[in-house]
């Protein structure tokens, strides 16, 4: 079930940016493994393109990670996809956090199949980028913040689901205090040359389940605001 859909006016596009690109990519995922039809069907329904810099407009739906500036990157749509997935599997969280907007591409993806995100940037051109896209997309399920991620968001702890799109050595203690004990988080953790991406679950008791999920690349989880 699609929570909240986009208006029509947002999938507007030509050649390389329509509606049968994205078709081609929600193909590819499934082939490539993706398996809740819900998060194919939102990556088909999401304009990417919206979430980059026009000269790379024509690469939007490839599955590929792309600069956004800042020497930060939108993640590759199987990657996203992966992760979305990965924490919807236990049953929809409904309070979200993610740690990285970035592009705000990710969280615009989440904020469409569960009632509340919640999303932390470090970099403030980035974060007012991303705000632009998700007014103009209609999404008022989205609350974002400029700080330093590794705090998480104490406010509004705890939350059902975590999701970290920056890599770290470890996930950060504040971060992992901020879920709820039946929680769910998936994050990359490791070295730029050796990362995997992991996922952890509560147990209800402060214990976690460690699972790992794939072996990614993502830009490193960095302290403080920029
Ligand atoms: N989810 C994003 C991926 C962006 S790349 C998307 O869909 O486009 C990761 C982002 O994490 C970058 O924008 C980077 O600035 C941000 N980041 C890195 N360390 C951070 C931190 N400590 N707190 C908040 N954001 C951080």
């Amino acid at each position: 079930m699609n929570v909240h859909p986009l208006p029509p006016s947002a999938l507007k596009g030509e050649g390389m940016t329509s509606q049968r690109a994205r078709d081609r990519l929600a193909v590819k995922l499934k082939e490539e493994g993706i398996r809740d039809q819900r998060v194919i069907d939102v990556i088909r329904n999401t304009p990417r393109h919206h979430f980059i810099d026009q000269a790379l407009h024509s690469r939007a739906y490839e599955n590929t990670a792309l600069p956004i500036g800042h020497g930060q990157t939108i993640s590759q749509p199987w990657v996203v996809a992966r992760m979305t997935e990965a924490l919807l599997e236990f049953g929809t969280p409904q309070k979200v956090l993610e740690i990285g907007t970035g592009s705000g591409y990710q969280a615009v993806v989440l904020a469409q199949v569960v009632p509340q995100v919640f999303t932390v940037e470090r970099i403030e051109e980035l974060l007012r980028q991303a705000r632009r896209r998700f007014r103009q997309l209609g999404l008022a399920n989205i609350r974002s913040r400029h700080d330093d991620g590794k705090l998480g968001w104490a406010d509004e702890a705890p939350f059902d689901a975590i999701i970290l799109t920056a890599a770290g050595d470890a996930i950060p203690h504040a971060v992992l205090d901020q879920l709820s004990p039946t929680g769910v988080l998936v994050a990359p953790v490791g070295s730029p040359s050796n990362q995997t991406l992991i996922r952890m679950r509560g147990d209800g008791q402060g214990d976690f389940i460690q699972e790992e999920l794939a072996a990614v690349s993502f830009v490193p989880l960095l302290g403080g605001i920029g």
